[in-house]
């Protein structure tokens, strides 16, 4: 299996087993617009709670925050988004495709033979022009020019705008950060690769404020920059398929000093899983300016008042969550038949306990296995199925990453005892029926990094 493959067999697995699907698929379905079935929004929410965990909980130096999507349109002016978020669009005259002028690389033309955008005979190009990548709609009964909000393309400008909110209610000392996981809206003009890129997608960006002049900032960068990186490995990633990348001074959005992306090798090449960036003062300063409040901190140690600057942590739920499932997907040959599996991280697979019976015809087996079941279900995500024949119950467990199998038998109900099997190692192991939530607990505890 060529590691190319497995974005088509990912694609049919997350449709077949319920972790994502096509939006409004029953009508044909919305571009770039994607549901998270039974089994994805577990994952999803997982990872979002084990990020919340490390940048807010675990932290005494990190705030978190849920502002709002709809936000004053004025925030989107000072920001530089109603102005400068954009990218080139060119169309095609022939074929009517549109593509991004900077991405004709990465772009196909929908003709047959498969080729990149201007490249068959019959190409033609329009120069380009600038496409706004915002989503706006009207509030309130009037729809006119003054009405106009934007969904929000970022959770970040919340997190500025209300920086003294937080920063007075939370009685924080500089350098602090806010948090936060929301859902951003990009209208994208070439979207595409799955869930890769959305137009409704999900962000979980951290606001770092420290000191200006350069050094504090630089400081944060350098610390922030590994320990994101160390988090995806942390939980299952690749390292080999993680890099870091800087951008170039050309590239360098308008408001940022530095910035280096997180890259993943995705099937279809290395793309941006995060960005570290520092953004300088520009963010409270526009913010200070545009609405006319003093957005200052005082700092009582130096008795100077003074406009913090910013390094952001920029990572995407949506984009996590596909490249966990890439990352942990495997197919091995096992007496003769492949098994696909899913070697998620415990903390994130969607079930951590599947409970099952050897013989469903015996209802003191399917009692004990419920009763199991129940006790583990109020600590953590479990299942029971009988559904199949054993050997196909934990190859559909493999196939969804549970990492644990408890299965009951006859000698169950003579011994007390249960087996406990494990995903990649498929080793059991006899476990007394009052012990299995401990156990399970135990090694839950054991692999959170
Ligand atoms: P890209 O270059 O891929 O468009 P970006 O540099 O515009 O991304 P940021 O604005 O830095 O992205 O957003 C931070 C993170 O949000 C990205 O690293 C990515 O994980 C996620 N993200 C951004 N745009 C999308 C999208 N359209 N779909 C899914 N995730 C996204």
């Amino acid at each position: 299996m060529s590691f190319p493959d497995v974005m088509e067999k990912l694609v049919s697995l997350s449709k077949r087993r319920g972790f994502v699907f096509q939006s409004s698929e029953i009508y044909g379905g919305l571009g770039s617009v994607w549901d998270y079935g039974p089994l994805g929004i577990e994952l999803k929410r997982n990872l979002q709670e084990r990020w919340w965990h490390a940048m807010v909980r675990s932290r005494d130096d990190i705030e978190g925050l849920d502002s709002a999507i709809l936000m004053h349109p004025r925030v989107w002016e000072a920001s530089g988004h109603v102005g400068g978020f954009v990218d080139p669009l060119v169309d095609c005259k022939f074929c009517q495709g549109r593509f991004r002028a900077d991405k004709l690389q990465d772009a196909q033309c929908p003709r047959k033979p498969s080729k990149k955008p201007g490249e068959h005979s019959e190409c033609q190009l329009t120069e380009p022009r600038q496409f706004n990548l915002m989503f706006q709609t009207y509030m309130g009964p009037v729809q006119d020019e003054a009405s106009i909000v934007y969904f929000r393309p970022e959770t970040a400008q919340g997190s500025y705008v209300n920086f003294k909110n937080v920063r007075e209610s939370s009685r924080k000392k500089i350098p602090f950060g806010i948090a936060q996981i929301g859902k951003s809206f990009r209208n994208e003009i070439s979207p595409g690769n799955f869930v890769f890129r959305m137009r409704e997608f999900e962000q979980m960006e951290m606001q770092y404020f420290v000191a200006p002049g350069g050094p504090p900032a630089a400081a944060a960068f350098e610390d922030w920059l590994p320990r994101r990186k160390a988090w995806y490995e942390a939980y299952g990633v690749t390292p080999a398929r993680l890099r870091l990348r800087e951008h170039a001074p050309d590239e360098l959005a308008h408001y940022a000093k530095k910035a280096i992306d997180i890259e993943y090798r995705f099937p279809f090449g290395w793309k941006e899983l995060e960005g570290i960036h520092n953004r300088g003062d520009f963010d409270l300063s526009r913010h200070a300016a545009a609405s006319g409040q003093n957005l200052e901190y005082f700092d009582p140690a130096t008795e100077e008042h003074f406009t913090p600057w910013v390094v952001e942590t920029a990572a995407g739920a949506d984009r996590a969550a596909f490249t966990f499932l890439i990352d942990s997907y495997r197919e091995e040959q096992v007496k003769g038949e492949t098994r696909v599996s899913l070697a998620l991280h415990p903390d994130l697979a969607p079930y951590k306990v599947a409970v099952l019976p050897l013989l469903k015809k015996r209802p003191e087996i399917v009692a004990l296995c419920h009763q199991i079941k129940d006790d583990l279900k109020r600590d953590v995500m479990a299942v029971y199925d009988d559904t199949a024949a054993i050997g196909k119950l934990y190859r559909r467990q493999d196939e969804i990453g549970t990492p644990w199998c408890v299965t009951v038998d006859v000698d169950s109900l003579e011994d007390g005892a249960v087996t406990i099997r494990e995903r990649d190692s498929m080793t059991q192991e006899r476990v007394g029926v009052d012990q299995v939530k401990r156990v399970i607990l135990d090694r839950l505890t054991a692999a959170r990094p």
